[in-house]
């Protein structure tokens, strides 16, 4: 089939577009909408009542489900059952994909949900899954994998490191991501303030514990940027490291997220799971900030050792206290490069679109 396309995205069911209970998705979704809007397409937006597109896919048309989010499957035990709560968006959301698929070439799913992954066979319409996570429960790797066994070229995921979390039958393809580099500004900054930063949601998960550890031993303050998504464990964080360690700086959106995150001299990325992208390592770094992680999941291969970070043994606290402090080397101009080069929305679009190209061709 010939592009242009006229394209159904589906987002996630956690969440308003906008809000940031969606992680990384939200993001992910208006770079892909707006890159491909780009390309030529139509793009039409499925996403839960009271979304918002940025200013970005206005072009894109917009149509809302409502109905009680999808529980997270990440905050789930490995082997729960598959859960809807009553009057559930998620299927709201499939049900309108259903009745409408006829208007469209293609159907992309953003959303990490067993529903979607299991109507693929069922659907008239050609239905694309971008895997937002890696292995976090069987009944996902279940369904993953039966979609990856009728036709590999249905999914696509961000990292190799995720996409190794599952049983696949050939080498699967990865997109990476891709970011609106004209959103993030690059200042060389010589003398940066003595701040570190983190962000992301505030949750087990993403190990924010260690960076504040990391922020104690340096005696530095840790900017902190995200939907405190367990209140719980945002409060235990703090009380781990003695007051003033940790400012609190909420979710921002991206315009205001940037500025503030191209102050530090560091980012620190600590994900306890295995990390499909990180999306916030991209941003730190489109912002001219090295990053200092755990080599685990997406941020082990998008960070350059020595030149756009210091990557060091999952979960091992003193290395990264080592590396935080010894990192003051890295050009922040190079962080950038890497950006431009690796990670723009245009390529991810393009890449995006080669994926469906290929998909559309009969088997
Ligand atoms: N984010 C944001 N404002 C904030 C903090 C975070 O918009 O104040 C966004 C950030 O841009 C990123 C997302 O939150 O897109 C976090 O995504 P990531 O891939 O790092 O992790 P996930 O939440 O998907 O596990």
């Amino acid at each position: 089939m010939t592009a242009p396309w006229s394209l159904l995205v589906v987002s996630t069911p956690v969440g308003t577009l906008g809000s940031g209970a969606g992680g990384g998705v939200e993001l992910t979704l208006e770079s892909l909408v707006a890159g491909l809007l780009g390309r030529g397409h139509q793009l039409t937006v499925l996403a839960a009542e009271g979304s918002r597109l940025s200013s970005s896919c206005q072009a894109a048309r917009l149509w809302t489900a409502a109905g009680v989010d999808q529980p997270s499957w990440q905050h789930q035990l490995r082997d729960a059952p598959v859960q809807i709560p009553a009057a559930g968006l998620l299927p709201a959301i499939w049900q309108q994909v259903h009745a409408r698929q006829g208007q469209f070439d293609a159907v992309l799913n953003l959303a990490y949900d067993w529903l979607p992954f299991w109507l693929t066979p069922l659907l008239r319409t050609p239905l694309f899954h971008l895997v937002s996570m890696g292995s976090v429960a069987t009944v996902m790797d279940e369904v993953i994998e039966a979609v990856a066994l009728s036709d590999l070229r249905r999914l696509a995921f961000h990292s190799r490191a995720q996409a190794s979390d599952f049983r696949l039958p050939a080498p699967p393809l990865v997109v990476g991501n891709g970011f609106d580099l004209s959103a993030y500004s690059f200042r060389e900054r010589p003398d940066p303030e003595p701040l570190l930063g983190w962000a992301g949601r505030i949750a087990p998960e993403k190990g924010l514990e260690d960076a504040a550890a990391v922020a104690a031993s340096l005696g530095e303050r840790l900017l902190v940027w995200g939907v405190r998504e367990d209140p719980t464990y945002a409060a235990a964080v703090e009380a781990s490291v003695p007051s003033g360690t940790i400012e609190w700086r909420g979710f921002l959106p991206t315009s205001a997220l940037q500025a503030e995150l191209g102050r530090c001299r560091l980012l620190l990325n600590t994900p306890k799971w295995n990390e499909a992208f990180g999306n916030v390592v991209v941003e730190a770094m489109a912002c001219g900030v090295p990053v200092v992680a755990y080599a685990r999941g997406g941020p082990g291969e998008l960070i350059v050792p020595g030149v756009t970070g210091v990557l060091v043994p999952p979960d091992d606290v003193a290395a990264l206290t080592l590396a935080a402090r010894g990192a003051a080397g890295l050009e922040r101009s190079a962080c950038r490069r890497w950006v431009e080069r690796h990670a723009s929305r245009e390529a991810f679009a393009e890449r995006i679109e080669t994926w469906i190209q290929e998909g559309l061709r009969p088997a």
